[in-house]
């Protein structure tokens, strides 16, 4: 039986002719190649909207059921909504970087070659990665959402946030601000480290709380740095409606609203992915390359 890879591609020119070139070698290599099809991409997209609206997260693409490898082609963006899309699978992915900057990704396009030899050979790493679980829950009901770089909570029509915050079920403080974003390790490069958040390094078992925008006066007192807790840790957040009764959970860079939310707990997940690393990967070496 062939052994089945599923390539996911964005749209740009650049990815489809690496997706055309790929599966082309991929098949000379006796690799059967999935994609998910085009049918399948229109209906998703309707079907996308429809459960956006209900804020229902489940929304999935069609993945061939043996596939024991995805490669996703394009940029950080399209790595995450691929995650999202495949319902966070549990078989190992790698990123070729058609994108802007590609913290995720391994390859170039025209390093193909070399990737094909050094899958076949085994001769990669997989980092495991955990990503975020937040159950957001209103009088009736309670949802679920998972994010591999950040969750952030804010408030809507650029109010300030008002919210208590808690670890634990200790509380921490009331805070006051723009809003709290809290962060895994590998999300820590993102939107966490223009927030002014650490960069954590991967193999650490953290989460990272960084307020935005945070307020201090004798009136509000908010904390102004990031807090960086262990991973066995729940954090939980319960809003103040002084203005609206709405809140933005922003889930890897897509924005939700939500009404009359009573607490969002969040935790690191026991979702495990698998990002399909170079043997010699190091994570200093990947983060000075693209920061410094
Ligand atoms: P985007 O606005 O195009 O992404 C912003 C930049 O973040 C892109 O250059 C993206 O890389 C990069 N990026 C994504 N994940 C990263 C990671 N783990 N480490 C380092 N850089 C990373 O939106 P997007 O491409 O859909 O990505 C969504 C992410 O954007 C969110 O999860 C959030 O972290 C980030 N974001 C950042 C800010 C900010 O820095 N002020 C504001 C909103 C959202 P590519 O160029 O390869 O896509
Ligand atoms: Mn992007």
């Amino acid at each position: 039986m062939k052994r089945v890879i599923t390539i996911n591609s964005n749209d740009l020119e650049k990815s489809l002719y690496t997706k055309e070139l790929l599966t082309k070698k991929l098949e000379e290599n006796n690799f059967l190649v999935s994609s998910k099809l085009e049918e399948n991409t229109i209906e998703t997209k309707n079907i996308l909207v429809e459960k956006l609206l209900n804020s229902d997260f489940q929304v999935s693409e069609q993945i061939e059921k043996n596939t024991e490898l995805i490669i996703s082609i394009g940029g950080d963006g399209s790595f995450l909504k691929t995650i999202q899309d495949f319902k966070f699978p549990n078989v190992p992915m790698v990123v070729i970087n058609t994108g802007h900057l590609g913290f995720f990704a391994e390859f170039d396009p025209d390093e193909i070659d070399e990737f094909i030899e050094l899958y076949k050979n085994n001769d990669f790493t997989i980092q495991e990665v955990h990503p975020l679980k937040g159950s957001i829950c209103t009088k009736e009901s309670s949802k679920d959402i998972y994010a591999v770089n950040e969750i952030v909570i804010k408030s809507v029509c650029s109010r300030t946030l008002h919210l208590d915050l808690r670890v634990n079920e200790n509380k921490i403080q009331n805070f006051s601000g723009d809003g709290m974003l809290i962060s895994t390790p590998i999300g820590s490069t993102a939107y966490n480290y223009s927030a002014g958040g650490s960069i954590i390094d991967p193999s650490l078992d953290t989460l990272q709380l960084t307020p935005l925008a945070p307020m201090n006066t004798i009136v509000y007192r908010s904390f102004t740095s990031s807090i960086v807790l262990s991973a066995k840790s729940t954090i939980s957040i319960v809003p103040e409606y002084r203005f609206e009764n709405s809140i933005l959970v922003v889930v890897d860079g897509n924005e939700y609203r939500f009404n009359d939310i009573t607490d969002i707990h969040i935790v690191r997940s026991d979702l495990k992915l698998k990002l399909l690393r170079r043997s010699d990967f190091e994570f200093w070496k990947r983060a000075s390359e693209k920061f410094l």
